[in-house]
């Protein structure tokens, strides 16, 4: 099989996208060659050993999000990714709402997944309020009290910030929301298999996941659900009534199954992968903070996941910066697809300027040390060169430096 990695790349993009972790992609390959029945073919052994190998990957999965829940309780419902959990959740829950309860609270640093659902859900007459952050990231507790009440039908923040790595209060998130009877669901694609993670400890309702975030198959993921709320979900697709009639159509069990395998090394290995990832974070904030005096660390004074840094540069642009280097995969902070400077950098008080400074940073299972040691010799050194270029430049022609380009291992934050 040809090798498509690219060792000479640091890659610190996993917050983006992580490597399948080669234990995962043995069991992929063994069920594309060998346990390919379908999971509803029930009369023969090949569909038995498909059905018994999906029926593994949810134990997993459970114990990876739900351990300290009865089994009966949680149902797992795989999907293609953690944009169709957060999409079957919201979308889900409107046909069945109460006319009493209405309003959808979440808060204004989600992902697009929640956010183009959520105004979907507005357009059908739903309420929907997004509740402010502060400069960390943090979901402001005092609003979300304000905010959430007895016609309050779901809550719906995330766990983890896909631009900063900031970890929201959830648990008393979950306390706020539960004392008006509303229903509680984060998003956890950022989370999953990079922090511990119990739907029973911080009492919420329902989460998100996504395998390509822990090492797992891209285009893998599961909506977590208490039984309770499963059962008040419309499906997004019908058909022959798979996943418990949430997710029509033949279950990819391959995919499934390396997802199981992908949580089962987390929950394995997870307390020594936390220690060791947040180690070698910290390590390349302060190799970066040393020889840039001035860089700022976005979400600096919150708990956050391991493997996320953001920095604002103190002057040049992260994209010219990320155009520069030929050796490190990153994401810039400033602009998304659509454009314009992300939701969530300026949800967090920046100006277009310091979003355009914004580097994301994001380490993962196969970061070394001498990835971060690299890395941060290759960015400091190209924050030199544009640094040295501006102050050499003829007046009129200074601002050019600083204005974005997009590098070849650059990537707007959009995941
Ligand atoms: N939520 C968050 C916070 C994410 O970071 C992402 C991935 N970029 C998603 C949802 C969507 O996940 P997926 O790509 O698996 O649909």
């Amino acid at each position: 099989m040809q090798d498509t990695s690219e060792p000479e790349i640091v890659y610190l993009d996993n917050a983006a996208a992580t490597r399948c972790d080669p234990r995962v992609v043995e069991v992929i390959v063994g069920h594309h060659l060998h346990g390919y029945g379908n999971p509803g073919a029930l009369t023969h052994a090949s569909g038995r050993a498909a059905a018994q190998a999906v029926n593994d990957a949810r134990v997993a999965l459970r114990r990876l999000v739900a351990s300290s829940l009865p089994d009966g309780d949680v149902d797992v419902v795989f999907t293609s990714g953690a944009t169709e959990a957060n999409n079957l959740l919201v979308t889900g829950l409107l046909a069945t709402a109460p006319a009493a309860r209405r309003r959808i609270v979440t808060s204004s640093v989600e992902h697009a997944s929640i956010v183009e659902p959520l105004a979907a859900a507005r357009d059908a007459g739903f309420d929907v309020v997004a509740c402010p952050v502060d400069a960390n990231g943090r979901v402001d507790l005092d609003a979300l009290r304000e905010l959430v009440d007895d016609t309050t039908l779901l809550v719906t923040i995330q766990l983890a910030n896909n631009e900063l790595g900031t970890i929201q209060p959830v648990d008393r998130i979950a306390d706020i929301a539960h004392a008006a009877g509303a229903i509680v669901h984060c998003d956890s694609a950022q989370a999953v298999g990079k922090v511990p993670v119990d739907m029973g400890v911080l009492d919420i309702d329902a989460i998100s996941l996504s395998g390509g975030k822990f090492h797992g198959p891209k285009g893998t993921g599961a909506l977590v659900v208490r039984r309770a709320v499963a059962s008040r979900l419309t499906p997004l697709q019908r058909g022959g009534g798979q996943e418990g009639g949430l997710r029509s159509g033949t279950t990819d069990v391959p995919g499934v199954a390396g997802l199981g395998e992908a949580a089962r090394i987390c929950v394995d290995g997870l307390a020594g992968e936390v220690h060791r990832i947040a180690h070698l974070r910290n390590q390349l904030e302060d190799l970066l903070a040393e020889a840039l005096p001035g860089l700022r660390v976005n979400g600096g004074d919150a708990t956050r996941v391991p493997g996320i840094l953001s920095v604002v540069l103190p002057r040049a642009s992260a994209s010219l910066v990320l155009g520069l280097v030929d050796d490190v995969a990153a994401s810039t902070g400033s602009a998304c697809s659509a454009g314009g400077p992300s939701r969530v950098l300026r949800a967090i008080g920046h100006d277009d300027a310091t979003a355009a400074r914004t580097l994301r940073l994001s380490l993962g299972r196969f970061t070394t040390e001498d990835d971060v040691r690299r890395a941060a010799r290759s960015l400091v050194e190209a924050v030199g060169r544009i640094e040295r270029r501006a102050g050499t430049l003829p007046s009129r022609q200074q601002s050019s430096p600083w204005t974005p380009v997009t590098g070849a291992h650059s990537s707007p934050v959009g995941s």
